[in-house]
C-alpha cells in the first residue's frame, strides 16, 4: 500500500516538473511514506529521519517531510519533536504534496529576501471525501524498466477494529472507488504494457459493501473481479489485503470460475486458538477458517495460502500458542508473515497488560519462522524439474543476464537470460530451490532466443 502510495505521489511530482534522484544524496526534497502498524516501523522512520536532519545541518535547503501513517497519526507532534521537518502529510491528503512543496519553495525564495522571517512546517493529517479515488497516477517507468506489474488501490480505510490494529485510526473509515474508475485505470495500465494487477486496499473483501448492492449473491468485491477480469490484454489479478470473513461462497466460486485471478489466498488468521481469535475480535473462529481453505483448495487446486500471525498478544499462554503452531501444521502454509505483538496507541488491546515477554515472543516466533522455513524450502524443492509458468517483471539483482519474475502461487523465481523475457508469460524449467527462491530457465522452442 505504501509502494503504491509513494508511487503515486512521485507521478504526481513528476507532473508537476519534479525529477526523481537517482540517489537519496542527490535528492533535494525526501519524503518519508510511514508505516504505524508495528511500533518497529515508526522507530525506523524516526531513526532516517534524525540521520536525514543531520544532514540538513550541511544543507540547509534540504526539504524533509514524512507522510503517510505515523504522519496521520502524530501530525504536528512529529515536527516538535524534530524540527528538522518540513512537511507532514496524512492519508487522505497525499494528492496535495505538489502544492505543498512549491508553497515551501516559494516561501523559501521569499524568506532569502526579508531574511529574519521564520519559516513554519506545513502539516495536513485532515479528513477528506473522496480522497479514496486521489491516489490513480502511475510511473510508467520505474528505475530504468518499463513496467509490468501495477498496484491498483481500490479502497481505504477499515471498519473492522480488531482489537490490536490501529489501521482504523490511521487510515479511517472504509471508502470505495466506483467500480467504472477501477476498471478505466486497469486499461491504461494495460495499454502501457502492464500484464498483471495487484488490487490494493486495507481490507479489499469489503470492498464497496457500504454503497453497493449484492448482484446474484455475489459482493461488490466479486463484481470488481469480473470487471477486472474481463479487461482484454490482462494476465493476471491478484489483491491485498482481505480479511478471512470476506471469504463467501461467491469469492470461492470466483478462484473457480476467473482464471486470470491467481491462484494465491492470502488469509491473516493471526492466531490457531479460539480464546485469542475472541480477543482479537476477528470475527471467526479456527475451525471456520479451516473450512475456508478446504473450500479454496478444493475450487482451485494447487491453490498457495498464506497468512499473518501475531504472537505474543495479551494473555496468549503456551497453550494458546501450541494451538497456532498446530494450526500451521493443520493449514500447512506456502507463506507467512509472523510478527511480535506491539500495544498500538488507541487500541481496545494497548490497555491491557502487554504480559508476555519480550524474550518470550521472541522464541514464539523463532518456533514459528523456524517450522515455515523448513516447510517452504521441502514445498519448494519439490518443484525442482517441473515447469511453472512465470511473469518475467525485471533484472534480477542476483547476477548479470538473470531476470526475475513471479510464478502464479506468487513465489518468487530466477531465469537465466535476457531483457528481451520482460513482460512476457514464459514456461520454466525449476532447477534449484531455496526456502524462498526458484531458479530455472526457459522451456523449448523460442527459450533460445530469449537466450540469446
Ligand atoms: N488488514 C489486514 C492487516 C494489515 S496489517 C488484516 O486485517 O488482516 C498486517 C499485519 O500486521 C496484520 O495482519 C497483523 O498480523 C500484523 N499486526 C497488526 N497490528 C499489529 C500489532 N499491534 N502488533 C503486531 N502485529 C500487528
Amino acid at each position: 500500500m505504501n509502494e503504491r502510495d509513494s508511487e503515486a505521489v512521485a507521478a504526481m511530482l513528476t507532473r508537476r516538473g519534479y525529477v526523481l534522484a537517482d540517489s537519496e544524496d542527490e535528492a533535494d526534497v525526501i519524503l518519508l511514506n510511514t508505516c504505524s502498524v508495528r511500533d518497529l516501523a515508526e522507530q525506523k522512520a524516526r531513526g532516517k529521519m534524525a540521520m536525514l536532519a543531520r544532514r540538513k545541518r550541511r544543507q540547509p535547503q534540504l526539504v524533509l517531510g514524512y507522510m503517510g501513517c505515523m504522519a496521520q497519526s502524530r501530525g504536528a507532534g512529529l515536527v516538535e519533536e524534530q524540527p528538522a521537518v518540513d512537511l507532514v502529510v496524512g492519508t487522505q491528503r497525499f494528492h496535495h504534496i505538489p502544492d505543498y512543496l512549491d508553497q515551501l519553495f516559494r516561501e523559501r525564495a521569499a524568506a532569502a529576501e526579508q531574511y529574519d522571517r521564520q519559516l513554519r512546517a506545513i502539516v495536513d493529517v485532515a479528513e477528506e471525501v473522496g480522497s479514496e479515488s486521489a491516489v490513480r497516477e502511475h510511473l510508467v517507468v520505474e528505475h530504468g524498466d518499463r513496467k509490468v506489474t501495477a498496484f491498483v488501490s481500490i479502497m481505504q480505510g477499515c471498519d473492522m477494529h480488531c482489537t490490536f490494529c490501529i489501521v482504523p485510526f490511521t487510515r479511517g473509515a472504509e471508502r470505495s472507488r466506483p467500480i467504472r474508475e477501477i476498471v478505466e485505470e486497469v486499461r491504461e495500465l494495460v495499454a502501457r504494457g502492464v500484464k498483471e494487477v495487484t488490487l490494493l486496499g486495507q481490507i479489499v473483501t469489503s470492498f464497496g459493501r457500504k454503497t453497493m448492492p449484492k448482484k446474484d449473491g455475489k459482493s461488490p468485491f466479486v463484481q470488481l473481479l469480473e470487471a477486472v477480469h474481463e479487461v482484454p490484454g490482462l494476465e493476471r489479478i491478484r489483491f491485498t489485503s482481505p480479511h478471512p470473513k470476506g471469504f463467501g461462497d461467491d469469492l470461492v466460486e470466483a478462484y473457480r470460475r476467473l482464471p486470470k485471478l491467481c491462484p494465491h489466498a492470502h488469509l491473516p488468521v493471526q492466531s490457531g486458538s479460539d480464546r485469542i481469535l475472541r480477543r482479537m475480535k476477528r470475527g471467526y473462529s479456527r475451525a471456520w477458517y479451516c473450512r475456508v481453505v478446504e473450500k479454496l483448495r478444493a475450487a482451485r487446486p494447487g491453490i498457495a495460502i498464506s497468512t499473518d500471525i501475531i504472537v505474543g498478544f495479551p494473555g496468549e499462554t503456551d497453550e494458546d500458542f501450541e494451538e497456532t503452531v498446530s494450526l500451521m501444521e493443520q493449514v500447512d502454509f506456502d507463506q507467512a508473515f509472523i510478527f511480535k505483538y506491539s500495544p498500538r496507541r488507541d487500541t481496545p488491546a494497548a490497555a491491557w497488560p502487554d504480559d508476555v515477554s519480550q524474550g518470550e515472543k521472541e522464541r514464539r516466533n523463532q518456533v514459528l519462522l523456524q517450522y515455515l522455513n523448513r516447510r517452504m524450502a521441502a514445498k519448494n524443492a519439490a518443484l525442482i524439474g517441473g515447469v511453472i509458468e512465470v511473469l518475467v517483471e525485471g533484472r534480477s539483482d542476483k547476477g548479470p543476464r538473470r531476470m526475475f519474475g513471479r510464478s502464479p502461487t506468487n513465489k518468487i523465481v530466477v531465469v537465466e537470460g535476457a531483457e528481451g523475457l520482460v513482460g512476457h508469460i514464459v514456461p520454466i524449467r525449476v532447477e534449484r530451490a531455496t526456502a524462498t527462491t526458484l531458479y530455472g530457465y526457459v522451456m523449448g522452442e523460442g527459450g533460445d532466443e530469449f537466450l540469446g
